[in-house]
C-alpha cells in the first residue's frame, strides 16, 4: 500500500479508496449472486431432469418385464434438444447410449465415466468444452442416466454476470463522479483556507474571506478559521497601530519635557515664568508614568504573577474611589444596593474599577453614577456610547474606538485582566449612555 500513501492528493486518494472498496463490494455481491444463481439454476435442471424421467420409467416398468430391451425406446422417449440418456445395465455395462436431437453422434461417455456416476448419482460434467448436469435413476435390471445440457442455464448466468458487470461500472462511474462533486465542494473550503494562509504568510492581511453557508463539520471549521483570521487581522492592525500610538503618546511629553528643560537652562525664561513652565513639565511626567504604569501592569497581569487575595469591603472601596474623583469636577452618585465583602486583591480591584471611572469622566462630560447591585459593580455614564461593531473589541490591547482623547487602549485591557484573573466576568451595556459591570 506504500503507493497508495505517495498520492499527495487527498481528493485522488479518497477517489481511489472509494472506488475500490465499490468495486471489491460489487465483485463480491456479483460473485457471490452467480454461485447462489448458478446452484439454484442447476437444482432445478436436477428436478427438471427427475420429472422427465419418472414417467419414462414408470411407463416401462409396466409395459416391460425385461428393461434391458427396451433401453433404445426409452432413451428415445426422453431425447430432445436439451437431453439425451444413457442406459446402463445393474453390473454397469453400458446398454445404449443416446444423443441429443440436434446432433447425430452420441453422446461420447466412456464405460469408466459412467461408471464414476453410478457412485454419485447426481451431478455436473465437462464434454467437449460444454457443460453438463445428469441423474442416475436405478430401475429394477438397468441404470438410467438422464443428461441434461447447461448451455441456456450457463447463457442466463453469462447474461447475468454480464449485466452485473454493467452495473458495477455505471455504479463505480456514477459513485465516483457523486464523490468528486462532494469533496471539491468539501474540499473547495480547505483550498481557501491554503490560500489564506499563503496570503497571510506573505503578509497579505486584507483579505476579504468568502462567507461558508455549509453547516456540516468543513462549514463550522472554515467559519472558525475565518473569525480566527478577522481576530488575528485585528490585533496585526492594532499592532501596527501601536507602534505609531505608542510613539505618539511617549515622544510628545518627552519631547516637550526635554525642550522646556533646555528653555530653563539656556535661560530662556524668566525667573518668575519658571514655576509655571516646572508645573506643566511635572504634568507631562505624570501622563508618561500612567502609560508606563499600565504597560507594567498589564505585563504583570499577563505574566501569571499569584496576586494576594484579601476580603475587600465593596462599599468602602467605591467611597474611596468616589472620592478621589470628586476632585476632577464631576459628580459621582453612589448607588449601593448592599454592603457585601469581595475576595479580590484590592490593589488590583480598585485598579479596574478606576480604569473604568477614568474612561467614564473621559468620554462623558454628565453625572457619572459609582453603584453596586449586590452581584456586580458598576460605572454608568450618559455619555455618547460604543458603536456596536466595536464593542467586541474593546477589551483587546491597544484597541481604541475615539482617536480625539488621549489613551494608550490599555484601560479596559487591563480591567479584563484583572477580572480574569479573580474569575470575575465583564459586561457592557450601552443604553442612554455605558455601563460596565465588574460581577463576582
Ligand atoms: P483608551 O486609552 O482609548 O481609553 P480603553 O481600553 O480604556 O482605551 O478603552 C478602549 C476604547 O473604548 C476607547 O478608545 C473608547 O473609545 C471606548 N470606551 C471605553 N470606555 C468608554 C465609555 N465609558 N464611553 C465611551 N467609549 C468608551
Amino acid at each position: 500500500m506504500l503507493w497508495f500513501k505517495d498520492i499527495s492528493s487527498f481528493r485522488l486518494k479518497l477517489i481511489t479508496l472509494f472506488s475500490f472498496l465499490v468495486i471489491i463490494s460489487m465483485g463480491f455481491v456479483a460473485i457471490s449472486t452467480s454461485f447462489f444463481l448458478h446452484k439454484i439454476l442447476i437444482n432445478y435442471m436436477y428436478t427438471y431432469l427427475n420429472n422427465q424421467a419418472k414417467p419414462v420409467i414408470e411407463f416401462y416398468s409396466i409395459y416391460s418385464n425385461d428393461l434391458t430391451k427396451e433401453a433404445k425406446d426409452m432413451i428415445d422417449d426422453i431425447t430432445s434438444e436439451n437431453i439425451t440418456a444413457v442406459v446402463l445395465s445393474s453390473n454397469g455395462n453400458i446398454i445404449s447410449v443416446g444423443s441429443f436431437e440436434d446432433s447425430e453422434k452420441p453422446i461420447a461417455l466412456n464405460k469408466n465415466i459412467l461408471n464414476q456416476f453410478l457412485k454419485k448419482p447426481i451431478g455436473t460434467f465437462e464434454e467437449n468444452g460444454e457443460d453438463y448436469a445428469y441423474i442416475v435413476k436405478k430401475t429394477r435390471d438397468v441404470y438410467f442416466v438422464v443428461i441434461g445440457r447447461l448451455r441456456e442455464i450457463n447463457k442466463v448466468i453469462k447474461r447475468f454476470v454480464y449485466i452485473l458487470l454493467t452495473l458495477t461500472i455505471g455504479v463505480v462511474i456514477f459513485s465516483v463522479l457523486s464523490i468528486y462533486a462532494i469533496l471539491n465542494k468539501i474540499l473547495k473550503q480547505l483550498d481557501d483556507i491554503t490560500k489564506i494562509s499563503e496570503e497571510i504568510y506573505a503578509g497579505n492581511i486584507d483579505i476579504n474571506i468568502p462567507d461558508s453557508s455549509s453547516k456540516d463539520e468543513f462549514g463550522i471549521m472554515f467559519r472558525a478559521f475565518k473569525n480566527m483570521v478577522e481576530k488575528l487581522n485585528n490585533t496585526i492592525k492594532i499592532q501596527k497601530n501601536f507602534i505609531a500610538d505608542v510613539s505618539h503618546e511617549f515622544k510628545t511629553p518627552i519631547s516637550y519635557i526635554k525642550a522646556q528643560i533646555e528653555f530653563i537652562l539656556t535661560g530662556v525664561y524668566q525667573e518668575d515664568e519658571i514655576f509655571d513652565v516646572l508645573r506643566k513639565v511635572y504634568k507631562q511626567t505624570d501622563v508618561l508614568s500612567k502609560f508606563t504604569e499600565d504597560l507594567l501592569a498589564l505585563a504583570r497581569l499577563e505574566s501569571n504573577i499569584p496576586i494576594s487575595k484579601t476580603n475587600v469591603d465593596v462599599v468602602s472601596l467605591l467611597n474611596q474611589l468616589k472620592d478621589e474623583f470628586s476632585i476632577q469636577n464631576r459628580n459621582i452618585i453612589l448607588d449601593v444596593k448592599s454592603q457585601d465583602t469581595w475576595i479580590a486583591d484590592p490593589h488590583y480591584l480598585k485598579i479596574a474599577v478606576k480604569n473604568l471611572l477614568e474612561n467614564a469622566i473621559k468620554y462623558s462630560d454628565k453625572d457619572i453614577v459609582l453603584g453596586y447591585t449586590g452581584d456586580c459593580i458598576y460605572v454608568k455614564d450618559f455619555g455618547p456610547g460604543i458603536p456596536k461593531e466595536d464593542i467586541p473589541f474593546i477589551f483587546d490591547r491597544f484597541y481604541r474606538v475615539s482617536k480625539d482623547k488621549r489613551g494608550l487602549g490599555l484601560g479596559l485591557s487591563i480591567v479584563k485582566a484583572i477580572a480574569q484573573i479573580h474569575n470575575f466576568s465583564l459586561k457592557v451595556e450601552v443604553k442612554e449612555g455605558t455601563t460596565f459591570y465588574i460581577c463576582k
